[in-house]
């Protein structure tokens, strides 16, 4: 008998990947090939801390968004790139959501606070984009939200920058305009769960793998745009975003 070859039944096509921002003007394009995108669910309290009050620290909750829905919006050296976003179909509600976007180069389970940091190869800007009409119709029935979610172009995310290069921001602004106008701007110091925390708690429940993009969630001011609106999202020291309805 012959050896068994292996042919796939269609070409598998090339896997998603963030270009990774790089100090050195070079000739190469270096690539953080993706896996799974997480995201969290709430994940700031703005106000709870000046007032006092610590906020309520219920664990965290996870979804995901589909990898082939990652939008990189930068060009192949990491420099921020303007990119069309296609109004999804089925929805009149699309909301924007700016998030600090952790990428994982080491993974596993059960992951020890102390340790966590270290699966961390860099940081960018995503947008958690989110059909609002969809997500709150199924959150009414019990149903899940994953079309909410998961779409065509649902996750643009900016090009990652080393940890080498921002370290692991644990303060600085988070912002958001729409045609110029604030709509989101907060502080990496409002997260209720930290990166390391959100790690530790992911991997409790499933296997971490090098290439994973985690979205951090969002702060406050998450609204509804239309086709033609510029967003512009920033976050201190890590980078930014810039994307175009269409
Ligand atoms: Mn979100």
């Amino acid at each position: 008998m012959s050896p068994c070859e292996t042919i796939y039944v269609f070409e598998p096509g090339a896997r998603p990947a963030l270009p990774v921002r790089q100090d050195e003007a070079g000739s190469e394009e270096l690539l953080f090939p993706v896996n799974t995108i997480y995201c969290v669910g709430q994940n700031y309290a703005a106000h709870a801390r000046e007032m006092g009050t610590d906020p309520e620290r219920s664990p965290p909750v996870f979804f995901r968004k589909p990898t082939g829905s990652l939008l990189p919006a930068c060009d192949g050296r990491g420099e921020p790139r303007l990119v069309n976003l296609p109004y999804p179909p089925q929805t009149t509600e699309l909301h924007h959501e700016i998030e600090l976007v952790a990428a994982l180069k080491g993974g596993g389970r059960n992951i020890p606070r102390d340790e966590a940091a270290g699966c961390v190869f860099g940081y960018g800007v995503g947008l958690d984009m989110t059909r609002r009409d969809l997500q709150t119709v199924a959150r009414k029935a019990g149903m899940p939200w994953d079309m909410a979610k998961g779409f065509d172009d649902a996750a643009p995310c900016s090009a990652l920058t080393p940890v080498s290069r921002c370290g692991h921001p644990e303060r600085g602004a988070i912002e958001l305009t729409v045609n110029g106008e604030p709509r989101q701007k907060s502080d990496l110091e409002d997260l209720i769960w930290s990166v390391p925390e959100t790690i530790t708690f992911l991997s409790r429940l499933v296997t971490l793998r090098p290439g994973d993009l985690i979205f951090t969630g969002t702060p406050e001011g998450v609204g509804a745009v239309c086709r033609g609106d510029r967003l512009e999202g920033s976050i201190d020291g890590v980078g930014e975003i810039t994307a175009v309805i269409t």
